[in-house]
This record gives structure tokens, sequence and C-alpha cells, in this order.
């Protein structure tokens, strides 16, 4: 049976189940082929689940029983970011000191993805811990870009991205905490949604920076995305900060009033990536479905300092856990003190640097200078972009690129960490609003030959991830 992996959707998917054209087992088997023959170039998997034909076995026996009334997900085969507990199974964050840990619980997103009857493929490689933006900080090797195996898929989530983008998997799930979903994204040709802080539930997401830490889907269509969104989100009793979410029945209508914040798009920003965006903006007003606002947002540059401020001191509040005691791998001493430090010498460079960073702004006599006074940056981010949202001259969303430029060649910024961190700088806005934010190809670019693709972002008001789905569309629609 020959399925074309590389138009499939998950809507076409269903489809296919419900007129009998393939089955779930099919298709899993197309997507294990295809895993056996790509995977070792692009290195997009950490491990594929033995068990994945199966559990399509399964979705079968329920689709042929239900039809058309069996879940919207049901058979649809996924690969899950490697800090995503699913239980009875292994789980690293890509780091050498989870290695032989197994989940002994499912994350809430994974308990609702459950009830739909999907078929995990496997864990996908990210940057340890989720931080980094090319997934050269895994333990475990570089995720390679399927466009260019030369350049870095982007990260933290570049396994989950990399895997949709060269059809090793239909979907997968993400985290972003400062542009994990988005810029692997538009790295690599993908959809990926930054759901609003709190909507779908972090209980069993290994965490990274609590407060701005959120699992988002990523597919190869907006509609796609908007599935597993629906799927996975609401109020969890396990997750404290996690709120409700309701469907809304109006759906968004253009013209949408896209704002554009024009100053902060230019400098630094790729003259291929400002083309690119200022042309998508064009195709979406000569089609009347948007209209276009400059608008003026002093604070945004803020962001970024902010973030790498508070960032360090959350990772190594939530990264004190990991002593060899309590998960995973355990390196004997002499003594207790030698457990611990040798057990703790297996974190990477990155992670080394954000804790030593961390507990430095966290200190007693450093805390006011930096991370509370980071704190009262972000309040006031926050504050100047949900404004944005609202009043006489509210927009719809807010647009910029996703990232300022192009996938980069693996090594360029890996010993260079600030220029890694730039990467994040149009990314990091909404997660330091608690905002949802989308990421949508909107063309390619050529480097070396080769077509390497690009990303516009949409941000929205807190809770409306309907109006970035809308005008994702939108953009969808007028895409070349
Ligand atoms: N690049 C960012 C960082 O390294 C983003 C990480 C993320 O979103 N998980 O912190």
């Amino acid at each position: 049976m020959k399925i074309s992996l590389n138009q499939l959707t998950i809507a076409k998917a269903r489809q296919g189940f419900l007129s009998g054209a393939f089955t779930a087992r099919d298709l899993t088997e197309a997507y294990l082929k295809k895993i056996e023959e790509k995977n070792a170039d692009i290195n997009a998997y950490l491990e594929v689940f033995d068990d994945a034909e199966s559990q399509a076995e399964e979705a079968d026996k329920i689709i042929k029983k239900k039809g058309a009334e069996s879940p919207q997900l049901c058979g649809i085969p996924l690969v899950i970011k490697d800090n995503i507990l699913i239980k009875g199974r292994c789980v690293s964050a890509a780091s050498k000191i989870l290695e032989g840990y197994r989940a002994t619980y499912d994350a809430t997103a994974i308990t609702k993805l459950k009830n739909h009857h999907p078929v995990f493929l496997g864990r996908a490689n990210m940057d340890e811990f989720a931080m980094g933006a090319s997934t050269e900080n895994s333990a475990f090797g570089v995720t390679k870009n399927p466009h260019d195996e030369t350049r870095v898929a982007g990260g933290s989530s570049g396994g989950s991205v990399a895997a949709v983008a060269a059809d090793l998997a239909l979907a997968s799930l993400g985290s972003d905490t400062a542009g994990s979903v988005r810029q692997p994204s538009a790295f690599c040709g993908t959809v990926g949604l930054k759901p609003t802080y709190g909507s779908v539930s972090r209980y069993g997401l290994i965490a990274m920076g609590s407060s701005l830490d959120v699992i988002g889907p990523i597919g190869k269509t907006v509609e796609d995305c908007e599935l597993l969104f629906s799927a996975m989100a609401g109020r969890d009793p396990l997750d404290s900060t996690s709120i409700e979410h309701s469907e809304r029945v109006k759906k968004p209508m253009p013209p949408f009033t896209i704002g554009v914040p024009g100053n902060f798009v230019k400098e630094g920003v790729d003259a291929d990536v400002v083309a690119n965006f200022r042309e998508t903006l064009a195709r979406l007003e000569r089609a009347g479905l948007a209209q276009v606002r400059e608008i003026n947002l002093p604070l945004l540059p803020y962001s970024l300092p902010a973030y790498y401020t508070i960032i360090p001191a959350e990772v190594s509040t939530n990264l004190a856990r990991f002593d060899g005691v309590k998960y995973g791998a355990h390196v004997s001493g002499n003594n207790l003190l030698e457990d611990y430090l040798e057990t703790r010498a297996l974190f990477g460079h990155e992670a080394h640097r954000r804790i030593l960073l961390g507990t430095y702004v966290l200190s007693a006599g450093h805390a006011d200078a930096y991370y509370n006074k980071a704190t009262a940056v972000r309040a006031l981010v926050r504050k100047e972009v949900c404004a944005a949202f609202s009043g006489k001259d509210a927009v719809d969303v807010i647009m910029t690129p996703t990232t300022p430029t192009p996938a980069f060649p693996i090594g360029e910024k890996a010993q260079d960490p600030l220029s890694m961190y730039l990467a994040d700088i149009f990314t990091v806005i909404a997660n330091i609003a608690g905002i949802p934010a989308l990421s949508v190809p909107s063309g390619v670019t050529v480097r070396d030959g080769k077509s390497l693709p690009l990303g516009v972002q949409l941000m929205g008001a807190h809770r409306r991830e309907d109006m970035l789905f809308a005008v994702g569309s939108a953009i969808e629609q007028v895409r070349g």
C-alpha cells in the first residue's frame, strides 16, 4: 500500500481511515519505513517505540467499531518531545543525567491524547532540558535540517519538528519556553503553536522555566495544530497554573487588523526575512484579508534580556532535583558530596552555564539588581503587549517574522551563547507576556543552492488561539 506521506494531513489521514483507503496500521508502517530510511541522516528520533504497530491495530479496531464517531486523532502517528512523560517509557530530556529513567505516570497532555487513541511512534531529540535554539545541546547529537543537512533544524524541539518536516511523523508535540516550538517550525517549514500560558497543563512536562513553559503542537497545517490543541487544552487540577479552555462558537472573520512593530523588525534582521515578511503582509492586504497597521511597542527589545535573567534562575531551581538519588543516572564517588558532584557533572555545558548564572542572579545581595529587576521588566512588557489587543486602536494580532534569520549552519553559533540567544528575539515576547503565538510557513529563501523555509509569527490576546488559527489559515491561502 503506497501512501503519499508528503501530501498527508490529519484530516486527510482520517478520511483515508474512514473510507477504507488505508488503515492506521498501513500508515504506521509507512512512517516506520521512512524512519528506517531517513532517521540516521537527520537524527530526529531518540527512540522508536517497538509497539507502534500494536497501538495502530488497537486504533483500527476502534475505527472499525465506531467509524465517524471515533475520536478525531484515532490512529494518527505522532512523535513526542523527550521531555513529556509517557507512563512506562524512557524519558531523558536529551540529558545523560536522566539516562535509564522511566516515567511513572502520564503527562496530562498525554492522558488527554490517549483518550483519542493516537499512535505514539517514539520520542524526539531536543536540546538538553529544552535549553537551546539548535538541538546542538542534546547529549545525543544534533538534529539536522531536512531541507539542508549542513544546517540546524532549530531548537529546542528540533527533533519533533524535523520529524514532521521529513515525513517521519504526521504531527508532534514540543514545548515552548521562549520559542522552542515556533523557531524550529520556521526553520523547517511546519506550523507550530505556543498556546496561552496555562492552557495546556504542565503536569508531566519536565520543567525548565515553570513560569514560561507550555506544551505546544507541531503540524503541517494550521488545522492540524488546532486539532491537537483542542484535544490537549483545559484546566487540570494537577497544575494550579492551568486555565479553562472553551471552544468559541463564532469563528473570527476577515479582514483582520494586523499590528506590526515596524522598528523592531528592522535592525539586525536578515534582508530576505524582512522582504518575505513584508510580502506576506502585502498579499494579505491585496486579498482583502487584512488591514495592516504600524504599532509602537518600545519595550519589546527588553523581553530578551529579561528572559535570559529569569530563565537561568528558574533553571537552577528546577534542575536542583537531579542529584543522582531520585531520578536516572547515579555516579558513585567516595562520599555523598562526591556522589552529587560527579552525578551533576553529567549535565552539559549550557545546563552548567545556566545553573551558575541562575544561582548568581538569585543570590542574596544580587537578587534585587538582577532577578527582581527582570521580573519588574517582564510585568511592564506584558502590560504594553496586552494593551495592543484592547481599546479603540486594538489589533487582532501582532505579526513579526518568527526568526531573524533562516536556519543557520551547524556549529555557527555553538560557541557563542549570545548569538544563539538572539535567535529568540521575536519568539520570547509571547512567553514573557503569557500570550499565544503561532508560526506559519511564509515562503523560502535560497542559500548555497538550497531552498530554506521562512516563517511569520502571529501573537494574539490571552486565550485567543482561535484568532491565530483564523489569521494563520489566511496566510496559508495567500502563500505562493
Ligand atoms: N532558546 C531558548 C532557550 O534556550 C528557548 C528554549 C525553549 O523555548 N525551550 O532558553
